[in-house]
């Protein structure tokens, strides 16, 4: 087998076939994106490649790629997959990331032809088993014909987490598939892709699954438990997160079955993609600026105060910034019981993001309270996201819970200093800031209390009126380095891994 003669190849020192790997994620920037899952799955597997993978993705063909502006061709005509009692068939297309990485594109006009990619704000699309069994079981169906075998195939989070789950039962007996090991990464898991038992029948499985020692959960269907109960190895975004969501308090229900499973349970940091998120190179930047270069930050936070037509006196005062989906799992609830005390502070305060009715309300309605001091946009928009991270001073992230965070990562490039709360990928990517040593990069606090996050936000404005101790904490921020390679690198550690359990089989 291929794998067989690679590694009989590699320990005779000869040339090593590259390791074949199948990335199977919902969304994928630049091509579609609601959350960090679409910055991952857009950085990681050009980082792999880089390292020599042979790596390719695949993600539906939704409405929004096929209007966006993008270089598609047909690469497959006719997979045919069985979703319940239907055959289904449907074309396979492809584009490029970086002109390097070949993402095929799932055709499905009933299922991906929408405006939204999971639901509405009435809640989840009522077919998203049909339309993620119809990725996972398409994608292998497509290995199948293609004759793209791979080594690896990896797997992002609940509308991937049955292929695991199809490998090593309704394809188990594909002798095309003896070596394909199965890695499951779990973005957040929150979000588990929980359905009414009803729905079973469509993902095909046999019915000895569904108990709760298998798929079921609490009289439901739960594909996430499916991925973590049958993947060779599952990864999560930081190594905080990965023992947190062994413990009750964020198992969300799954500590146990990870409990069981941590001996093939890693925790890898998510990497920022630099060519992205850098002020030397961000075209969307009234100025660019480096860590040697700082004045560049100065126009842009004039070009932040302009555009948000905020008062110009916040242009020689402290900006507090917010860049977030709108939900109690980032702290929106601490964020609002603040928010009228920060009103009455000598500073601004930007937010971008939109997501709970609830909280869409509230900080609209400071919006309208606080004309020329708030700078507040409820809705989504890249090209502002860039703005902010430019010209804020501080970036606020008081998350109840954390599994990674980018928008962390990405202030501490642009020189926003970050409070956070201490928990997840945030207590892994900040340090604290010691006056006496001059080290660290941002301010944490463990409790989760508006009182504690109050007293950090008072704790890093009193350091910003020391002019020479904040250069130095924006310094620290803007010199981290969170490149995709190392971790590309520690993902490849994983793989081996899970190829190691596949030839013992
Ligand atoms: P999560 O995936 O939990 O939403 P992350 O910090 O991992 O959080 O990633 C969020 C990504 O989405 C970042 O790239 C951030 O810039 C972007 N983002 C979040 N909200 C908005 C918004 N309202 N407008 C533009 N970009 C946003």
């Amino acid at each position: 087998m291929l794998a067989d003669l690679k590694r009989d190849f590699e320990n005779e020192g000869g040339i090593v076939a590259p390791l074949k790997i199948l990335f199977l994620a919902s969304e994928v920037d630049p091509l579609a994106k609601t959350g960090g899952l679409a910055d991952v799955a857009g950085a990681l597997p050009i980082a792999l490649h880089e390292l020599g993978c042979d790596i390719r993705i695949a993600t539906p063909f939704y409405r929004h790629i096929k209007e966006g502006n993008f270089d598609i061709e047909l690469f497959m005509k006719g997979i045919t997959v069985q979703v319940g009692r239907l055959r289904l068939t449907d074309d396979v297309y492809c584009t490029y990331l970086n002109k390097k990485v070949p993402v095929y594109l799932f055709n499905k006009e009933e299922f991906y032809d929408r405006n939204q990619l999971y639901g509405t704000h009435n809640g989840d699309y009522f077919d998203n088993v049909e339309r993620f069994v119809y990725l996972s079981k398409g994608a292998l169906e497509f290995c199948l014909k293609s004759e793209f075998i791979p080594d690896i195939i990896h797997c992002n989070d609940w509308h991937a987490a049955l292929v695991p789950v199809y490998l090593k039962t309704l394809y188990k007996e594909e002798p095309l598939f003896k070596r394909t090991a199965s890695v499951l990464t779990i973005h957040n898991l929150a979000y588990q892709g929980i359905y009414p038992p009803d729905e079973y029948s469509v993902t095909g499985l046999p019915n000895e699954l569904y108990t709760p020692e298998g798929i079921e959960f609490w009289g439901n269907i739960n594909f996430l438990k499916g991925g973590i109960l049958f993947a060779d190895a599952i990864t999560t975004v930081s190594k905080r997160y990965s023992h947190e969501i062994q413990s009750p308090e964020f198992g969300f229900g799954l500590d146990d079955i990870l409990r069981n499973r941590r001996a093939d349970l890693y925790g890898i940091l998510n990497g920022v993609k630099y060519s992205v998120w850098d002020p030397s190179v961000d075209p969307f930047i009234a100025k660019k600026y480096d860590v040697s270069h700082l004045s560049g930050k100065k126009a842009c936070k004039k070009d932040l105060v302009n555009a948000l037509h905020m008062d110009p006196s916040y242009m020689n005062k402290p900006i507090l910034a917010v860049i977030s989906r709108l939900t109690e799992q980032k702290g929106c609830d601490l964020l609002g019981e603040i928010v009228n005390e920060l009103m009455r502070m000598d500073v601004g305060f930007v937010l971008l993001g939109e997501g709970e009715r609830k909280y869409n309300k509230m900080f609209g309605a400071v919006r309208r309270e606080h004309i020329g001091k708030a700078g507040i946009i409820i809705g989504y928009n890249n090209q502002l996201a860039h703005k902010i991270m430019a010209g804020a001073d501080i970036f606020l992230m008081p998350s109840r819970y954390e599994p990674c965070g980018l928008t962390q990562m990405y202030a501490l490039r642009y020189g926003a200093v970050p409070i956070v709360r201490d928990t997840g990928g945030l207590s892994d990517t900040i340090q604290e800031f010691v006056p006496e040593t001059g080290k660290g990069t941002g301010f944490k606090f463990l409790d989760y209390s508006a009182s504690s996050f109050m007293e950090e936000i008072k704790n890093a404005l009193q350091l910003f009126e020391n002019k020479n101790m904040w250069t130095r904490i924006v310094k620290n921020g803007m010199k981290a380095d969170f490149s995709w390679k190392r971790s590309a690198q520690k993902y490849l550690e994983v793989y081996k891994k899970a190829s190691a359990t596949t030839s013992l089989a």
